[in-house]
């Protein structure tokens, strides 16, 4: 468990407690309160994961040393459907943070309005430090452990982070292996485009998060903020929903002003060429150091006055011993889980809405439905299909959740401000709109037996 201790601060607690599950069960309880009748029972079944799968197995190295791996799929509730969600690699992973993201994904899948479930794996591994034939060995190992834990009307794998098309294709390859005479492309999404992957896949987590944006602001808006057009974006992460969403943001009006990567970040004050700044990440392996670029620590990035600042990379970065510094008008959450407990609150009272994870970032699982569907039907849809699909997708989404919002918060809204309700943030209203939906679904089938 991470602690954070910032004992300055008398009046509040010393420390914040950023283990994710803890997160995710605290942010359960505060939306919990919200819903009425919401049976005792139920609380308990929708706070734990409904299955948690771990594995270890021994994979022989590029070297020819044997190492073990250890690795996890949680599936968290499949009232809505078989289970969907990404699988990371990652040498912090643990067994909370994959439940506190499975538990995510079903939250996410329900907002969204997806048939799906919401699951999440994991290995213990560092990508960075492993061969494309050692990854391979690894996924390929761990699929086959999983068995018919995973399937195309169970629990549908995609990516997450550090795990791309090509570790989708290996899991699709596997399975497809262990299970011939079938269709098996369902089984997983993400997948490469000649290998049944869907057009547009890449972009829609970063695509999603600008409609789910766009959306937001052309319904709520911020004072003197009603589009994304002419709006100062930071983002930061570079990697595929960072650098997807920063180039969207821009060719739709947006000044993108800073980035940063796991090694620091840039700022211009007319906006990045960022062009400029992928070919600097390719060549180079880091956006720091792009000509005609101030550097800055990924601190001071978070600090940036702005209008739109992006979380695109890990969790809990944005907490209680930096969330003060946030100056941004809005906090868009690429990631999942960027921003804590104790950084809500203080965003909050700072009148800084979060459009939350669940929402903003729905958009890749959302086109990963849109695969599974091309998949079983053995289609392929255009990429204008793909996006206006989503668009529509992301804009229903965003309204339940103002909808919800304003019900939630009518009587506590203090001026037109979304920021500006003390008791009810957009986080709680997307979960209590997402919980009541798979509450609901629950009841509808009835509780077996
Ligand atoms: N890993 C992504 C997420 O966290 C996508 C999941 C999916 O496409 O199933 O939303």
């Amino acid at each position: 468990m991470e602690v954070v201790t910032k004992p300055a601060d008398e009046d509040r607690a010393s420390v914040e407690n950023l283990d994710p599950q803890f997160i995710a069960q605290q942010r359960f309880e505060q939306a919990a309160a919200y819903i009425a009748g919401f049976k005792e029972g139920l609380i308990d079944f929708f706070k734990a994961p409904k299955r948690t799968i771990g594995v270890c197995f021994p994979v022989e190295m590029d070297d020819g040393t044997v190492r073990t791996f250890h690795g996890y799929r949680i599936l968290h509730n499949h009232v809505l459907g078989p289970g969907k969600g990404g699988i990371r690699y990652h040498p912090e992973i643990t067994r909370a943070e994959v439940a506190s993201l499975a538990a995510l994904m079903t939250w996410k899948c329900a907002i969204a309005n997806l048939p799906f479930g919401g699951a999440k794996g994991g290995v213990i591994c560092d990508p960075k430090v492993l061969s494309e034939a050692e990854l391979r060995h690894i996924t390929r190992r761990f699929i086959s452990e999983l068995g018919d834990e995973i399937g195309p009307q169970t629990d549908i794998p995609a990516p997450d982070m550090y795990t791309d098309e090509r570790t989708m294709a290996w899991i699709y390859d596997t399975y497809d292996i262990l299970h011939p005479g079938q269709n098996n492309l369902p089984v997983v999404t993400g997948k490469p485009l000649e290998l049944g992957g869907s057009l547009g896949r890449m972009e829609a987590t970063g695509r999603g998060c600008l409609y789910a944006t766009e959306r937001f602001l052309a319904q709520a808006g911020l004072p003197g903020l009603s589009s994304v057009a002419g709006a100062r974006v930071v983002v930061q992460g570079f990697g595929n929903v960072g650098s997807v969403a920063a180039s969207l943001f821009q060719e739709a009006g947006a000044v993108v002003v800073a980035v940063s990567d796991s090694k620091g970040g840039i700022y211009a004050e007319e906006g990045l060429d960022l062009d400029a700044v992928s070919t600097q990440k390719q060549e180079v392996g880091t956006v720091v150091g792009t000509p005609d670029t101030q550097t800055l620590s990924n601190q001071d990035l978070l600090a940036l006055e702005c209008d739109i600042l992006i979380p695109a990379a890990l969790g809990a970065v944005i907490r209680y011993d930096n969330a003060e510094r946030v100056a941004a008008r809005l906090v868009v959450e690429a990631a999942n889980g960027p921003v804590t407990l104790m950084a809500d609150e203080i965003l909050q009272a700072k009148q800084i809405p979060v459009l939350p994870d669940i929402l903003a970032n729905a958009g890749g699982v959302t086109v990963s439905y849109f695969e599974w569907v091309q998949n079983l039907a053995n289609e392929s849809w255009s990429l204008e299909e793909v996006n206006e699909k989503l668009r529509r997708k992301m804009y229903a989404a965003v309204d339940a959740v103002m909808g919800r919002w304003r019900t939630l918060s009518a009587g506590s809204v203090s001026d037109e401000s979304v920021g500006a309700s003390l008791e009810v943030n957009l986080r709680i209203a997307a979960l209590v709109q997402a919980i009541e939906h798979v509450a609901r679904v629950t009841l509808q089938r009835g509780i077996w037996p």
